[in-house]
């Protein structure tokens, strides 16, 4: 900033998956105004009710600003030396009794360094984002289909498709500005059929022009109907799928993630038995719907986008239907010409920049690589100048199982003593919270140590409290749902003794590297993060007054960026994203200097690994063969279903003025006014039965806990009878004390959507 003077610099919004840029106006070291960026390709200058408003974020008044200890029942204001003191020594006595939760709004370089502090110096990977809890199902989903993860396609389908349909999606609120290209180009005379497919009416099906109204877990019978009739109508794409697809199966005893072939006899077989007329007994969609879905997929003159989120990866068959989705489209040649994609969205701003290409699940590596690979590990200990064998080959644990071991209260088995919780909120979010963490509050042999702007319900179990930085109070790079990598700059200082999350790890693995343990040396006797400056002096950035003398931010994602090359998701150098508002990866050199980036992955005429004269190359096919693989899995029951005593579906999700857990929205005051309270949705025959009055307070409660609620009869929506809805963002109602943490058996994600509840009066 220069003195009172006005300036406006670029980030991206801090809230949702979209990745729209907003500019962001700044006077006196503070956040004055906000606007859409007009340069921007994701938004053209929109913004939503959320991205308005998102510089109030930095100035809720009960911002944490210095680090507090936990001592009996109080806490006590400590300074960071001692606090970076406590965290290290508590991972010092026992380093493989520590986990790093982090998260989808990890910025790149945080998560980076999460990462390697972690895989790298501990050898440990018990670390998990919280995205684990919403896209880890569209991962295994892209991952068992195309033998790689994220989306071919990107948001400019949304310009080109004549049919868009929604799977258990509500893009007008969850990512109104995308969901603004299809109704503005409606607006202007264009003739788009948008089809919904729902277990309860949104703002999505209002503008729908056909609503779908499925039962819970109807989707996978929807997506296997569809295939039912293209095969027995012989209408699939032939040549398409002789010459770019491939079928597969579960194996019959202990079922994997890469399945067994089947061929395509095999596959008819099977898909026979989903008949439009059992597939209207399972997911209640009438049957002439399904045959008219599948009408649409046969008629190759269209173009098809699929979109989908938290409906179908919230889900016990989350890997399942992400995959059979992905197969109608193939089946069908929906597939590679903009316009026509299956694309799953992401609820988080750096989801996919963050989680899935820097890898920072359990599982991973940098790159989409994984730790049970010898080579992946061999490439990851070779970029960070480790001996070799440094890298755990094990899986560490996921989310759900990591709260397990940390509260312990049904295993028996908390080998987890520490854990350091940064951007993120679990004590709201996880799911059967009073499972998996309530019990830790009053746990003393436990460690919790969270790093966060605001007090939350995490925060309230914390034994030790980091004041962090947030958004532009920091340097950042998001990558967004379409394969978009998207920097920005420091523009405010952070207040108080608020700090960056990237260099409390740096701190604390400092820390570690001066108490002497092994991990935190490279090869060659240096620190992990040893960084130097451009004439090669070293600078001590975990000092924080020495944190900006350099560009971490830019040192840890050209060293990020040799991973990216391994499997074809390659980044531009960091300056390219200076100028850039986001490019799409794979980003590539082109003979005159410049960086061309990818729209279309896959598709010959814009992917540049695709080999010349190819329409279309899979190239990291699972069949080694530059196919994609068309899987056929078998319809499961819900896992939990509404019976005598719990007679009612409950739903959860989210609304257009908060985001997730609200601790950021909430502190808003525009937005706070808009939705001050979460509620329970409930259809009006219901409310009848039950003898509840619009706004009366009940009782949402299931075999797990209970939480109250003020009743919304048919509320923005419109629930379905026998079925309730709860939004999550209500720090003071916790809808996950009753939610159900049962898992998708591969991509470990608890389901949300489905469980069985009753109301009671209070
Ligand atoms: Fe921000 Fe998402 Fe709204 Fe765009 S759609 S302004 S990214 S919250």
């Amino acid at each position: 900033t220069d003195g009172d003077q006005l300036t406006w610099n670029k980030a991206p919004c801090r809230f949702c998956g979209t990745g729209c840029h907003v500019q962001v106006g700044v006077e006196g070291n503070r956040v004055v105004a906000v606007a859409g960026d007009q340069a921007a390709d994701v938004n053209k200058g929109l913004l939503c009710v959320k991205g308005y408003h998102v510089g109030s974020v930095l100035y809720g008044k009960d911002r944490l600003t210095q680090p507090l200890l936990r001592k009996g029942d109080q806490y006590v204001e400590i300074q960071w030396d001692e606090a970076i003191d406590i965290a290290a020594k508590r991972i010092m006595d026992a380093p493989g009794e520590f986990a790093f939760y982090g998260s989808g709004q990890w910025t790149i370089p945080e998560g980076y360094a999460a990462n390697k502090f972690m895989k790298g110096g501990l050898a440990n990977n018990h670390i998990d984002p919280n995205a684990r809890l919403c896209m880890a199902s569209a991962v295994t989903g892209f991952l068992a289909t195309y033998g790689v993860d994220e989306p071919a396609g990107c948001y400019d389908d949304l310009d080109a498709c004549d049919v868009l349909i929604t799977w258990g999606n509500n893009p007008a609120e969850m990512h109104p500005v995308l969901f603004s290209r299809v109704t503005d180009r409606r607006s202007k005379g264009d003739k788009i059929r948008l089809i919904d497919i729902s277990t309860r009416r949104t703002r999505t099906s209002d503008a729908a022009d056909l609503y779908l109204e499925m039962k819970p877990q109807g989707d996978v019978a929807i997506a296997l109907g569809i295939m039912n009739q293209l095969i027995a109508n012989e209408t699939y794409n032939k040549d398409f799928v002789e010459k770019h697809c491939a079928f597969r199966a579960l194996e019959d005893e202990n079922p994997t993630l890469k399945g067994e072939a089947i061929g395509e006899d095999e596959f008819r077989k099977r898909i026979a038995k989903y008949t439009p007329e059992h597939v209207e007994a399972l997911s209640g969609v009438p049957a002439e719907r399904i045959i008219e879905l599948a009408k649409l997929f046969a008629d190759p003159d269209l173009r098809i986008t699929s979109l989908w989120c938290m409906g179908m990866n919230q889900h016990t068959q989350g890997t399942a239907v992400n995959s059979l989705v992905h197969g109608v489209h193939l089946l069908s040649g929906h597939f590679g010409q903009p316009g026509d994609a299956p694309t799953s969205l992401t609820g988080q701003p750096s989801a996919c920049g963050t989680v899935r290409e820097v890898g920072t699940l359990a599982h991973t590596l940098p790159g989409g690589r994984v730790v049970a690979n010898a080579d992946h590990r061999a490439h990851a200990e070779e970029y960070w100048n480790l001996p070799a064998g440094r890298v755990n080959p094990k899986p560490g644990y996921h989310t759900v199982l990591m709260f397990d071991r940390f509260t312990s209260p049904s295993t028996g088995e908390g080998d987890i003593k520490t854990m350091f919780v940064q951007v993120t909120n679990p004590g709201q979010t996880l799911p059967n919270l009073n499972k998996l963490f309530n019990d830790k509050k009053d746990n003393d042999d436990k460690f919790l140590i969270v790093s966060d702007v605001y007090p939350t319900a995490t925060t309230q179990a914390a034994d030790l409290i980091l004041p962090a930085a947030m958004w532009v109070e920091k340097n950042g790079i998001f990558g967004n749902s379409e394969r978009r990598t998207q920097q920005w700059f420091k523009m405010v200082s952070p207040p108080g003794d608020a700090r960056d999350d990237c260099w409390m790890t740096i701190a604390i693995a400092h820390r570690l590297f001066e108490l002497g343990h092994p991990g935190m040396k490279d090869k060659d006797g240096k620190f992990l993060f040893a960084m130097q400056d451009d004439d090669g002096n070293d600078v001590p950035i975990w000092k924080w007054e020495h944190y900006y003398d350099i560009n971490v931010d830019q040192q840890l994602f050209e060293e990020y960026r040799l991973f990216s090359r391994l499997k074809h998701k390659n980044l531009a150098p960091y300056e390219e994203y200076v100028k850039a508002r986001g490019l799409r990866w794979p980003v590539v050199e082109q003979e005159d200097g410049s960086w061309r980036e990818t729209r279309f992955r896959f598709s010959g005429f814009d992917d540049p690994f695709v080999p010349e004269g190819e329409d279309i190359d899979f190239y990291h096919s699972n069949t080694n063969d530059g196919r994609a693989q068309i899987w056929f899995h078998d319809y499961k029951a819900p896992p939990e279903i509404p019976d005598d005593e719990y007679p009612l579906w409950l739903c959860t999700g989210r609304v257009l003025e908060h985001w997730h857990s609200g601790t950021m929205t909430r502190r808003i005051p525009q937005l706070s006014r808009a939705m001050p309270t979460s509620y329970v949705e409930l259809h009006a025959d219901d409310a009848r039965r039950l003898n509840v009055r619009q706004g009366e307070t009940v009782v949402v409660e299931s075999r797990r806990g209970s939480a109250n609620f003020p009743v919304w009869i048919n509320g923005r929506g419109k629930p379905p009878q026998g079925t309730l809805f709860v939004p999550f963002f209500d720090e003071t109602r916790l809808i996950n004390d009753v939610t159900l943490d049962a898992l998708d058996p591969f991509s470990k994600q608890p389901d949300y959507k489905k469980c069985a509840a009753r109301i009671r009066k209070l």
